[in-house]
Parts: structure tokens; sequence; C-alpha cells
């Protein structure tokens, strides 16, 4: 027999291997079409008697990535069309699509053949539920191997089998933790947890396989044994007792509730362990069904998943330019930005040269990428041989001739129109006809300075967050007059250097910083009113904030905030920055000298190393301090989420942002806005714009006008809208097609 995405050959020792490669694939992963091959090729192999046991692998560098996306996308339109056909029987039809995978990996364990999964490389989600319902599973010791169940970062739990077989393989502790933070293991970590047999060099693994069958490997599972025994003993033993509550409280500590899926692992773990193992299965299966109905299931799916891999293939950029190759790039500014975006682009293994005022300048923001090679080198991250590598791509130098045949610059230096100015031209001056010319500048627009450009067509913004070797998101921003060409090339760059990218048409702050501004700002009001600190930034967490707005406020600098105000107010006017604000920020800096993090006082106190940073005592005597118990927390969550979104909404409204996708994955890689939400519109989206409108003339009421609703909101609230509707990102492709 033949499959499209399968080869199976079997050998003298009658073991089949069966390969897993999809053609039109550069990863293998699972559809319903290979779900078929799967099950096919189990009848197959049990019918032939020739057939004695069965190697599972991959035919590519990676074993596979898990579930198709269009799989777990087509479960979802099948829950709203089955609900509107036939509302009685949507959720059992639901039920049996999610145990689809569940129970056909349940058919391998119990096929009366032994099954072997060779993990050559990654191998996520699904396809390591395949392999723990394998009899045996061999992995090999190269570098690249990962196995993870990640599904709770989407907003979904392993719902094949993984929460049942991890659990019974695994000490329960570090069952519960693997899965509710999706975290990856290497070959020996699976192996310490008894999640693999055997671990071995990569030429190696195939023979080991099936060396595991020709040595007599049982096709029977642990569980299906008689007398079989938890590992630990299970839920009624004195361990438990303790771990139980603990592992409760912890979850409820990591994620305030907000993750639906990380407790309904908890919940599959707890029941499943009390009942024999196919009961445990459909336990976690009537969790999954109903995890994958809630709204952050979807939401997350859709933008940690599907916008995420749309926006990083380069959804927004213009067709019909050819792929740009970067034989060099030129970053002007050798800084805290420039040095690390030499780094990052060398690290993509493309030359830089990287120029300053002078070269002392320009070898000292070399010397940032040499310490993060050390550090990759010392902690076994890189080898030596490609740190040496990385470092030879970068070019210190004060001569802006060497840029006389970069594709692209990055320009990286003061935050001051006049210097920038002048760094424009003198590229510009030596710079090729069609090369690109990109500013990471954060506050300036991307129009006025393209002003100073001969070819503004050629100019765009390249908006770096820091660190940015850590951040993966990065703003394009398009001036009035940025072509296509120069989107093209800025996006493929990005591409290059493994960031997502987001395309913003030019204004004060752009997408990311004007949404931050109004968290932070936010904080100020509630600080102003008397509310105390510690209940603001703690209220922020129990929203799904990663790091509370006054902290956030300190990571940025308190006097980098004064010097925006006292911008905006310079070039907007008075009206411009609430006079309150100002009065606190001028008085944190100027009398007070409590600049943030960097100056070791701020909203924080920074005590020395190993003590940990605290909330500065002094702040309760700048306000009356309300009583807490008058202090509502879930109105402070809700006043910290729906300024960002509405802030994100007017960012729509105004046209900054034109593609919802756009803003749900800024606002998450960006500064984490709440990720169980799928991001600012989402958030909208979800509780449903009507609710929103009513949330916002509420908090208008009791907080002031910047809550009160935008009138594309109140046009949507009526005609009942959502954000993904009204400018709903595949309306172009659904049309050509
Ligand atoms: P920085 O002061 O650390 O670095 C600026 C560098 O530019 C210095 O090394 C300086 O010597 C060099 N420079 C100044 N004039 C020059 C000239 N004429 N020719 C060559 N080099 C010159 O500043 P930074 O924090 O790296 O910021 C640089 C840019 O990045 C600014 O536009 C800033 O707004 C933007 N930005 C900063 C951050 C951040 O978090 N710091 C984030 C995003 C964007």
């Amino acid at each position: 027999m033949t499959y499209k995405n399968f080869t199976v050959e079997t050998d003298a020792d009658g073991i089949a291997l069966v390969t897993w490669n999809m053609p039109d694939k550069s990863m293998n992963v699972f559809t319903l079409e290979v779900m078929d091959e799967i099950e096919k090729i189990v009848d197959q192999t049990v019918a032939d008697e020739a057939v004695k046991g069965v190697v599972f692998t991959s035919g590519k560098s990676t074993f596979s990535g898990g579930a198709d996306l269009t799989m777990i996308k087509g479960m979802f339109s099948m829950i709203d069309e089955e609900k509107a056909r036939d509302p009685d029987n949507a959720i059992k039809k639901l039920f049996d699509a999610a145990g689809r995978m569940s129970w056909l990996w349940r058919k391998i364990e119990t096929n009366g053949k032994p099954w072997v999964a060779a993990i050559n490389g990654t191998c996520m989600g699904g396809a390591f539920e395949l392999s723990l319902s394998c009899h045996g599973r061999v992995a090999s010791n190269a570098k690249s191997v990962k196995m993870a169940l990640p599904e709770v970062k989407v907003g979904i739990f392993p719902g094949a089998g993984g929460t049942q077989r991890v659990s019974r393989l695994a000490g329960t502790q570090d069952a519960l933790q693997m899965m509710t933070t999706g975290q990856s293991l290497t070959a020996s970590r699976a192996k310490a947890m008894n999640l693999v047999h055997q671990v071995v060099e990569p030429d190696q693994l195939i023979p080991a396989a099936k060396q595991m069958i020709k040595d007599g490997l049982k096709p029977v599972a642990p569980w299906d044994e008689k007398g079989f025994k938890v590992p630990g003993g299970g839920i009624w033993t004195p361990a438990a007792a303790q771990l139980w509550p603990a592992a409760s409280a912890i979850l409820r500590r990591e994620t305030a509730g907000n993750y639906p899926a990380a407790l309904a692992i908890l919940k599959s773990v707890y029941e499943g362990l009390q009942v024999p193992f196919e009961t445990g299965l459909r336990i976690e299966q009537r969790y999954f069904t109903e995890i994958v109905q809630t709204t952050e299931a979807f939401s997350m799916i859709r933008s940690l998943f599907v916008s995420m891999q749309e926006l990083g293939k380069g959804a927004r950029r213009p067709a019909g330019v050819p792929k740009s190759e970067f034989n060099k790039v030129g970053v002007v500014g050798a800084g805290f930005m420039g040095a690390s975006i030499a780094y990052v682009t060398a690290a993509a293994g493309i030359p830089v040269v990287l120029i300053d005022r002078d070269i002392e300048a320009a070898t000292k923001g070399k010397t940032h990428s040499e310490s993060l090679v050390a550090g990759a080198v010392g902690k076994g991250k890189m080898s030596r041989e490609e740190g040496e590598k990385l470092l030879s791509l970068i070019t210190p130098s004060a001569d802006y001739a060497s840029l006389s045949d970069a594709d692209l610059v990055v320009e990286a230096v003061f935050e001051d129109r006049d210097v920038k100015k002048a760094v424009i031209e003198a590229v510009e001056a030596v710079l090729p006809e069609g090369s690109i010319f990109a500013s990471n500048t954060s506050t300036l627009p991307i129009t006025g300075l393209a002003k100073n450009s001969k070819r503004p067509a050629q100019f765009i913004g390249v908006h770096f967050f820091s660190p940015v070797e850590k951040m993966m998101l990065t703003e394009v921003i398009l001036g009035k007059e940025t072509g296509d060409k120069a989107i093209a090339v800025a996006l493929d760059y990005v591409a290059a250097i493994r960031k997502t990218p987001i395309v913003v048409n030019d204004t004060r702050g752009f997408y990311v910083n004007r949404c931050v501004f109004r968290y932070i700002n936010e904080a100020y009001d509630m600080l102003i009113e008397g509310v105390p600190a510690v209940m603001i930034e703690n209220a922020a967490k129990m929203a799904g904030m990663p790091v509370g707005p006054l902290s956030l406020n300190d990571e940025v600098a308190v006097d980098l905030s004064q010097k925006i105000m006292k911008a905006s107010i310079a070039d907007l006017g008075e009206a411009a920055v609430v006079p309150g604000h100002m009065t606190l920020i001028n008085k944190m800096v100027d009398e007070l000298d409590r600049r943030g993090r960097k100056n070791g006082k701020g909203f924080y106190e920074y005590p020395a190393k190993p003590a940990k940073k605290f909330l500065w005592p002094g702040l309760k005597d700048l306000f009356a301090q309300k009583k807490a118990d008058d202090v509502d927390v879930k109105v402070i969550q809700q006043r910290l989420l729906v300024t960002i979104a509405l802030e994100a909404a007017r960012t729509m409204e105004e046209g900054i942002v034109t593609d919802p996708r756009e803003a749900d994955v800024g606002s998450i890689l960006g500064f984490g806005f709440a990720p169980y939400t799928g991001g600012t519109l989402s958030y909208i989206d979800g509780i449903g714009v009507r609710t929103f409108v009513e949330l916002c003339e509420k908090l208008a009421a009791a907080y002031g006008d910047h809550f009160k609703p935008t009138p594309l909101l109140k046009e949507m609230a009526e005609k009942g809208e959502t954000f993904y509707g009204r400018f709903n990102p595949y309306a172009e492709s659904a049309k050509a097609a």
C-alpha cells in the first residue's frame, strides 16, 4: 500500500519502518489526511503477518510540530456551524472530533504489535503524545531534539492522552510542571523523567529502535499490565496530600485563575489517576471539549498561533517585490540599542558594519556582542566556532564609506532631530540608490525625519524593543511617502532576524508606546487618587499583566517619561499632559532624583542583590491613602486593561494600525498584554463591543473622560460588530478565492 505522507518499509526481521515525510510541508504536522493514513498503517501492519513490530520516525530534520493550524481552525468553525445547525448534537460532535486523535493513539497502544517512536528532532504536542502511546521511545541526543506538550501556551491542553500518560510515567510534580508551563525537555531530561527509554547518537537512532523490538519489547503499555502502580503511589498517599493543595495554590499564584486550560490539566490528572486508564482518557476528552469552547482558547490560538505565524511569514508584505538578500547591513549608532541590533543581525548570519562617531565608540559597541557570545559559549548554548563566526561578521568602523555596498542601514543614534538629520545626510551620500534607510527612533515621527532624506520612498521606521535580544516584536513604521520596496525590505530583514513584525502608520508613540503610556498614566491617576501602590501592582498581575505599571515605568526610566511628557507639551500644548501627572513626575525626577531602576530608586527601591526590589515606602506620603477595603480590586483591573484596549481601538479608528492581528500580536509581544485575552482587540471582541462600551461609559463617569468610548466603538456596538468582522484581515483573500 502507498501513502501520500508516509513510506512503510519492512526489513528482513519483519520490522516495518514508518517514515513520516509530508511532501508539501517543511515540517510534519497532523492533518485529517495524516491521521487517516496513520489509521490505515495500523490496520495494515496488524493484518500483515510478516510484520513483527513498527518503528515510527520522521523523514525531516524535525520529528513534528504537532497539529496543523487549519485543523484547529476547522474545529472552531465546526463548533459555530454545528451550534447553529443542530444545537442538540453540536457538543457531542465536538466531543467526538476532540477524541479522534486520542483514540487513534490508543489504537496504536493496543494494536498487539510493538511500536517504537524514533525521535530525531523537535517533537511537539500531538506528536509527542503519539510517541507516548508507542511501547518504546528512543531519542537522538542531537542538540536540536526537544520534546514538549506546549498546548497550554495557546489556551488548550494536551488532549490526546498526554495528561494521562505523562502522569503515569513521570512523577506527578514533574508532570504537572511540564504540562502547565509547556516547557521543552531535552532528550536527557525526558529520559530522567522516564518519558523516553533510550537516548542515543543520531546515527544509532533507527538501529536502537529496531533493537528494542528484536529484544522482545512487549506490546503492552505499563498501565495495561495487571498490578500497575502510578509513580509515587497515586492520589491517596501522604505525598499526594502534600502535593495537590500546593499545586493548585501555585497555579493560582502563577495564573490568577485566568487560564482555564492550565486548571483543566490539574483536574484531568487528579481525576484521571483515580480511575482506569481509558476512563482517564475520557475525562481528558471531556475537559478538552469544554476548553476548546472557551473564549480564551479561541483568542489565544488565533493570536498566539495563527496570526503570529501569518505575520511572521509576511502577511503584510507587498506582493511583487523580489525577496531581499542581505549581504551587508549598516548599523549607525553603537550605543545601547545599536550594539544589540548589530548582535541580532550577525546572529542571523548577516555581515554588519557598526558605525559610531569614532572607532573607539564603535568598538565599544561590539564588546556587547563579545560578552553575549562569551555568555552563550559558557552556558553551552553556542559552540566556540559559532561564537567566533558571529563576531567575525561585525565590523566596527567610523567611516561611512563602508556603507557604500550596504543593502540596509539601521540608524540608532541619539534621539535628537539634528543629530539624526546629519546622520541621514551622511549615510545617503554613500548608500547605493536602491538601498533602504531605517530609523529606530522611538518618538520622532518618520514622516518628519524623512524630510531630511533625498529619497523618502526608501525611508522607513524599524522600531526595536529593549532588550533587543529577547523582545520578539519589531514595529515597522510607514512614513507618508514610504514605498513598497522599503516595506518589503524591512519585513524581510525582520524575518531574517527571526522577529515578528507589525506594520504601523506614523503617529506619536506609534502603536506599542501609545498603549504602554496609557497603562502607566492610569497608574499615575490611581496614585493621585490615593490607591495604595501595592494594590495597583498586584491588581495588574491579577489582570494578567506580566509587570505592574509602576515597575514598568521604573524599567523604562521615570526621567524618560518626563522627557516625553515635556516634548508632548512643547509640540501639542499644555492639554497634551494631565497636570497632576506632570507634577508627580517632576517631583519624582527633579526633587527626589528617583529616575527608575537605572539609578537604583524610582517607584521601587533596589537594594543590593540578593535582596529583592520593593515599593518605595515614601510613595505613601505623597498622596492621602485610601483604605484597602475602600478600593475595588476588580475595578482597578478593569481600568488597567480597558485604558490600554481603548487606546488600541483608537489606533484602529485613526488608521494607525489597520489589521486587528497586528494590534493583538503587537500588544502581547510588545508589552505582555494579558495573553489569555488574545490581545487588546480580542479582549474587546471577547467580552463583546457592546459590553466594552458600557464598561467604558461606567468608568468614564467615575474616572474621567479618557474612558469615553469612541464614535467607532459606539457604532460597532450598535451594529453588533466585532473588530475581526469589521476589519476582516482575510477579506481580500476571501474575495480572491
Ligand atoms: P544611546 O545613547 O545608548 O546610543 C546612541 C549612540 O549613537 C551613541 O553610541 C552615540 O555615540 C552614537 N551617536 C551619536 N551621534 C552620532 C553620529 N553623529 N554618528 C554616529 N553615531 C552617533 O541611545 P539608545 O538608547 O541606543 O537610543 C538610540 C535610538 O534608539 C534613539 O533614537 C532611541 O529613541 C531609540 N530607541 C531606544 C530604545 C531604548 O530602550 N533605549 C528603544 C527603542 C528605540
